[in-house]
């Protein structure tokens, strides 16, 4: 789906209008395609006290052909920032990060990323710990939404032990594949499961719903350009579109309503025939949109049936009976309504907000058995689904992030592949926002 507005204000004519009106101008976001899914660079690293993430951001920085500088020079455009807080406890102990940004912050090219290194709030010896370590997603919320447009700017919070965990993390927010992050705290602990040597999706098996449009089409065509061996699942009406679509990417299409009384056996049956699924993407989504007392049951019924009470059988149905593999990864797409809730949206906000509960409920479960579960909550993301939205609310819905603009499908499916990553075992019970740092529900 097409911004026009975007598109006008970074033409030449409109470039000009929209300076001499002083109306906002959202840069076109880097995306993998665009600068490629490497780390942004040269990096600057500053911190204070031990610096627990240098040899991981160094290994990083190797992997990535990227310089590290550890001192700021006024002749560097840097493209990314890194701070790392980690040891931070006190109010002095804060003072270098306030030096560090003050100096460095006008030195990002745009497009750039500023990441901030800290230890989890809760992890601290004692409260003026917890209020400094706390203190610094204020810090993070807050920059992002000073940085230009297009730079993303993450708050990453590492339990001591689990620097090299956090490694896929780091690149991921790092590079232009975190295009529409920006703005929240992500934890990194100790990984659920070993991780392999081997990095990437290849080989994986990835089952995806709602695979046939939008973000779902988007997960399936990154996985498969990965080289995961994805099974690709619609109703039975989309057969005509997936069929080709599948055909196109090498993907298998697969034909089912999960709401189905057998879908979650049907979906059993097709992992065991392949060793068992690696990662499940829980994308199949409706709306019913419409204010509560006017709302039908059926309607109320649909959303909750196919946003929430079916795919949480499946989930609990594969884990149970051994459909999904060791250092396995479940991921549901939640959304910012869960969060923030939208007038006309009860049976949504309900349904993806649930999912909220079942991943923090779920993750200790499955960390068990080795498989993490997250969710995703997309915010104004360019699909058919926010194409129907009237044109004033669907503007509304555009312009109110940090980034001036509505995601693409692409920015949700590049966040779900990070967190699916053998090596993110780390990131587990987690819900990140894809929403330009919306100003809904933060
Ligand atoms: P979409 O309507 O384009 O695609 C949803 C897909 O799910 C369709 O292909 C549909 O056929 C399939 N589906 C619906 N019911 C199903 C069922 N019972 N069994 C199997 N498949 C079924 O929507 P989208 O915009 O691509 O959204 C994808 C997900 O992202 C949804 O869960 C949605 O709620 C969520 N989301 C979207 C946005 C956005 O801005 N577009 C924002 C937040 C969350």
């Amino acid at each position: 789906m097409s911004d026009r507005y975007l598109d006008f204000a970074n033409s030449g004519i409109g470039g000009w209008l929209t300076g001499s009106l002083g109306l906002p101008r959202p840069a076109p976001l880097q995306r993998r395609a665009d600068a490629g899914g490497g780390v942004v660079g040269p990096l600057l690293l500053g911190g204070y006290g031990e610096g627990r993430m240098a040899a991981v951001l160094a290994r990083l920085a190797a992997a990535n052909a990227q310089v590290v500088h550890a001192d700021w020079s006024p002749d560097v455009r840097y493209g990314g920032l890194v701070f790392d807080a980690s040891a931070c406890r006190d109010a002095a102990s804060v003072q270098p990060l306030y030096r560090f940004f003050h100096q460095a912050v006008r030195s990002v090219v745009e497009h750039g990323r500023i990441v901030v290194i800290g230890t989890p709030p809760d992890a601290m010896a004692d409260a003026e710990g917890e209020a400094i370590q706390r203190g610094l997603e204020g810090f993070v919320r807050s920059l992002a939404k000073e940085a230009r447009r297009s730079i993303g700017v993450h708050m990453g919070y590492v339990d001591a032990g689990a620097e090299d965990a956090a490694q896929t993390t780091l690149a991921f927010l790092l590079s232009p594949r975190s295009a529409y992050v920006t703005g929240q705290p992500i934890r990194v602990s100790a990984p659920v499961a070993a991780a392999p040597e081997a990095l990437g999706h290849v080989g994986q098996r990835v089952l995806v719903t709602g695979a046939s449009q939008g973000i779902g089409e988007a997960i399936i065509r990154l996985f498969a350009a990965e080289g995961a061996q994805v099974t690709a699942l619609d109703l039975p009406g989309a057969q005509v579109r997936l069929t080709y679509l599948a055909a196109e990417i090498g993907v298998e299409p697969l034909l089912l309503d999960i709401t189905a009384p057998d879908a979650a056996e049907t979906l059993l049956a097709d992992a065991k025939s392949r060793g068992g699924y690696d990662v499940v993407v829980h994308n199949a989504g409706v709306t019913r949109d419409r204010t509560l007392a006017r709302m039908e049951p059926r309607e109320w019924d649909s959303v909750m049936a196919v946003n929430l009470t079916a795919p949480l059988t499946i989930t609990q149905v594969l884990v149970a009976s051994g459909g999904l593999r060791a250092n396995g990864r479940v991921v549901a797409v939640s959304s910012l309504s869960g969060i923030a809730g939208n007038a006309g949206q009860t049976n949504y906000a309900l349904s993806k907000a649930g999912w909220i509960g079942a991943v923090r409920r779920l993750a200790p479960q499955l960390a068990a058995q080795g498989i993490t579960i997250n969710a995703v909550a997309p915010g104004f993301i360019e699909t058919q689904m926010t194409a129907a939205i009237p044109f004033a609310i669907r503007e509304a819905g555009r312009r109110m992030n940090s980034m001036g603009q509505g995601g693409q499908p692409v920015d949700v499916a590049e966040t779900i592949a990070w967190l699916a990553e053998p090596q993110s075992g780390g990131v587990n019970g987690q819900v990140v926002r894809v929403c330009g740092q919306s100003l809904l529900g933060a």
